[in-house]
């Protein structure tokens, strides 16, 4: 069964758009996703079609209604959907979320804009994710960017050992690659990886993963349970960058 995706916008456009192109769009078309674009003036009121309104207690900008909201999820919630209210003040958005979510049957994405929504509509939400700490003009681009981490995910989107190897899903950032040319511009390739040692490959891959996220991201690494190699490795890479010469400081 495919991923069914529906996602409720006032600008249906900004979402169609870049799930028509590229690997998204493929996956699509081999039936491993389903995406249904929905403009929430379709639940809109009156003559104008209206969906939001001021808030209460003054303020500047809109608000989206509750009722707009309870009309479009009351003909697209299913029991087994999962509704995403894209907020800035939801839990923010990682790779753990984007591969739980690609085991769900079906996801709502509800989109605000202007100045967020009703604080009822939380309560018709299962979920609020946000996408990081800065605030977007409205939730297509961050529905957007959970969509498209989640659709690469399902079973035969994708290489399946790209995706267990790049970065975040091992816990670890992914190791670096290199292409042709084997030397440009005095740097060259680390002759291991033409060494064609596939075991020697596997292990500077996992011992460059530990480098690049110790360096970047440490974070990452707290609270991570090692295996054996790997606590070994990252010792290793610790006291490298203990005992490197900071730079300017040589001689
Ligand atoms: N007044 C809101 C606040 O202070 O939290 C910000 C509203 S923002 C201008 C409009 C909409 O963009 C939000 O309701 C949300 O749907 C979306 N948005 C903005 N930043 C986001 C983020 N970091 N992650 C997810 N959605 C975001």
């Amino acid at each position: 069964m495919p991923l069914e995706i529906d996602v409720l916008t006032l600008f249906p456009p900004m979402v169609a758009g870049p799930l028509a192109e590229s690997i998204p769009a493929r996956i699509q078309d081999q039936g491993l996703a389903t995406v249904r674009v929905h403009d929430l003036r379709q639940w809109g009121l009156g003559r104008h079609r209206t969906v939001d309104d001021y808030t209460y207690g003054g303020g500047a900008g809109m608000v989206l209604r509750v009722d707009v909201v309870a009309a479009a999820l009351g003909e697209l919630r299913r029991p087994e959907s999962t509704v995403i209210l894209l907020d800035p003040a939801g839990e923010v958005f990682r790779q753990p979320v984007a591969q739980a979510l690609a085991g769900t049957p079906h996801l709502v994405f509800l989109c605000p804009r202007y100045e967020g929504v009703d604080e009822r509509v939380r309560a018709l939400c299962d979920r609020e994710l946000s996408i990081g700490d800065y605030v977007l003009t409205g939730g297509e681009l961050a529905a957007l960017v959970i969509v498209d981490a989640v659709i690469r995910l399902l079973p035969g989107a994708i290489d399946a050992a790209s995706t267990a190897e790049e970065s975040f899903s091992a816990g670890l950032l992914e190791y670096p690659q290199y292409t042709r040319p084997a030397e440009f511009d005095g740097t060259v390739v680390p002759p291991v990886l033409v060494s064609g040692h596939h075991e020697q490959v596997r292990r500077w891959r996992l011992r460059e993963s530990l480098r690049r996220t110790l360096q970047r991201r440490p974070d990452l690494l707290e609270g991570r349970s090692l295996g054996r190699e790997e606590a070994r490795l990252l010792a290793e890479v610790r006291a490298e960058a203990e005992t490197a010469v900071p730079e300017g400081r040589a001689g």
